[in-house]
Order: structure tokens, then sequence, then C-alpha cells
């Protein structure tokens, strides 16, 4: 079923009043009415820290590393064995390394001074489609598509899109696009974020306090929490191998890994180690010098 024309203008309107009443106060936040005037690094540094990670685990880090570094020239200029310390626990390490990446390319190509638009956002190294809608919208009020998972949850209930996830995701961005306007862009990104985080939750919606609720093909439905709909996920692949164990005298033990290099790479018992055998492998041994093979299957290629 085609989505129902919105009356864009006016859900623009109601959501917006609504965000000058309900913001979140966040440590990178400018209040309602000041998106634009904001330190691009702070809102970069927070929409990095974000991905993968709640508000309230990576609020402690976002002023650890705005009061360590408050400028990106700082951070670009910090020792990686530093920040990685200073991340640690925040998980995804790739997004630290991307984050020096990035602040050093900020400070030696353009000055320490963050690019405007979402295009040049995007060139930047570790700068993806939605940290660059995000910072442009944001830092710099330009009328940017800002998409996440809580923007996908509240069109998804209020067109009550069919589509299951990941394949709706598409037609998700479109229907948010509908609502970009150069009015209050930086306030109405954060404004849609807003609402899916504290009234469109995930799970049990407030629905009785949503100021979108007139409009709402979900909350008409009388079930919006049925939306998004999920794809029934594939069961996983099995995978079947040999590990041999090889052991030495008296120092203990080394492993050695199998064919599927791709399951191997992520398996500790295949890293060279010392220590006792697992033993599902090692169920047969010599007294001495020898090797030990042993089979496994397993639906995951971390757990052999
Ligand atoms: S009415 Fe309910 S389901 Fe619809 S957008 Fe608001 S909170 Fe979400």
């Amino acid at each position: 079923m085609p989505p129902v024309s919105p009356d864009v203008a006016s859900i623009r309107s109601r959501l917006l009043a609504w965000y000058d009443a309900h913001a979140r106060a966040l440590a990178w936040r400018a209040p309602p009415g000041e998106a634009g005037g904001i330190d691009p690094y702070r809102v970069w540094l927070s929409e990095v820290m974000l991905q993968q990670t709640t508000t309230a685990h990576a609020t402690p880090y976002f002023l650890n590393f705005a009061a360590r570094w408050p400028t990106v020239r700082d951070l670009a200029a910090a020792p990686d064995a530093e920040v990685m310390a200073a991340w640690a626990g925040l998980g995804y390490y790739a997004r630290a390394r991307n984050l020096l990446a990035c602040a050093r390319a900020v400070a030696g190509d353009h000055g320490g001074v963050f690019p405007d638009t979402e295009a040049r956002l995007l060139a930047l190294p570790g700068v993806g489609a939605y940290t660059a809608a995000a910072v442009a919208a944001i830092a710099f009020d330009r009328p940017a598509n800002v998409v996440d998972g809580n923007v996908e949850r509240v069109m998804a209930r209020l067109f009550a899109v069919e589509t299951p996830v990941p394949a709706a995701r598409p037609e998700l961005r479109r229907l948010a696009a509908r609502f970009v306007t150069d009015h209050r862009p930086g306030d109405w990104a954060q404004a849609l974020m807003d609402l899916g985080a504290t009234v469109c939750r995930s799970r049990s919606p407030l629905c009785g306090q949503c100021p979108l609720a007139a409009d709402c093909a979900g909350f008409a439905s009388g079930a919006p929490e049925r939306f998004p709909l999920k794809a029934k996920k594939a069961d996983k692949p099995r995978r079947h191998g040999v590990a041999w164990v090889i052991w030495t005298r008296g120092d203990g033990w080394r492993w050695s890994g199998g064919r599927t290099r791709a399951c191997w790479a992520a398996c500790w018992a295949c890293r060279p180690a010392t220590g006792r055998p697992s033993p599902r492998l090692a169920r047969r041994r010599s007294p001495a010098i020898g090797a030990t093979p042993g089979r496994w299957s397993t639906s995951s290629p971390t757990s052999p």
C-alpha cells in the first residue's frame, strides 16, 4: 500500500513545537532554535561516539574527550595510544582509528575547520552518509536528511510501512526526506531523533504523548509496535573444519589453524598460544611430541 500523503507542514510544525518544549539536554547539543551555532567538532565527536552506543554510555566519554582535546587540532595532535586508551570501553575500535584519521585530515587539509556541506564532510576519512548529514544539519543548519534507527522507526510507524527492514530502508529514507526543508533543519533532525528516543520507543511507544498521533497510520492500526517489520533472519550457515593441536616437550602447547581462514581468523583456539588445549580438541595425544586432530562444527564463526 503506498503511503498516504502527509500534511508535511502540519507535522513539521507540531513536532518542532514539541521539540521546543521537550528537547533532550545533551552535552553536545545547542538548545532549540540555536542549531548551527554549535561547534562542529563537538557534533562530529558525539555522532561518532553514538554509533552503536547509547547516549548514557557515550556521555562521559564525550565529556572526557572534549576536556582533554577541546579542539579538533588538539585531538589531531594527540598520540594514538592516548586516544585509544581514552576510547577503551566504547567498543568498535575502528571508530577510534577513523576518528583520529578524520581529525588529522581536518587539521592538516582544512586548516582545523570542518567543511560545512554534507558532500565535503562525506569526503573526510571515516565519515559516512549518516555522520555527514548529522553534522551538516546540526552544526551548520543545512537541510540534510538525517536518518538513524530512531528516525527509521518513526517513519515506519507514521506510514505503517509493510516492507520489512532492511529492504524498507530506501523507502524509509525517501519518506524522511519529504520533511526536510530549509526551515530549522538542524532542529528538525534533532526533533525526530528525540521523538524516536523518548516517545516513539522501540518497545511500548508513548502514543498518548506523541504530537504526531493524529497522523500516524501505525497508531491508527492499533499495533504501532509492530513497525518496523523485521525480515525473518536466515539460519546461520553451519561451518565445519579441522583443528590441529601441536605440542612440544616442556613448554606447553601451540595451536595451528585450518583451511577456512575467515573462520580461523576469529577463533581464539587457532592463535598461537600456550596453555592446555580444549578438551573437545585434545582427544588423543602422544606422550612427548605430536599432533592432535579435532573436528568441530558450528553455526558461529567465533565459537569453535
Ligand atoms: S503515534 Fe505512536 S507510533 Fe506513531 S509516531 Fe507517535 S509514538 Fe510513534
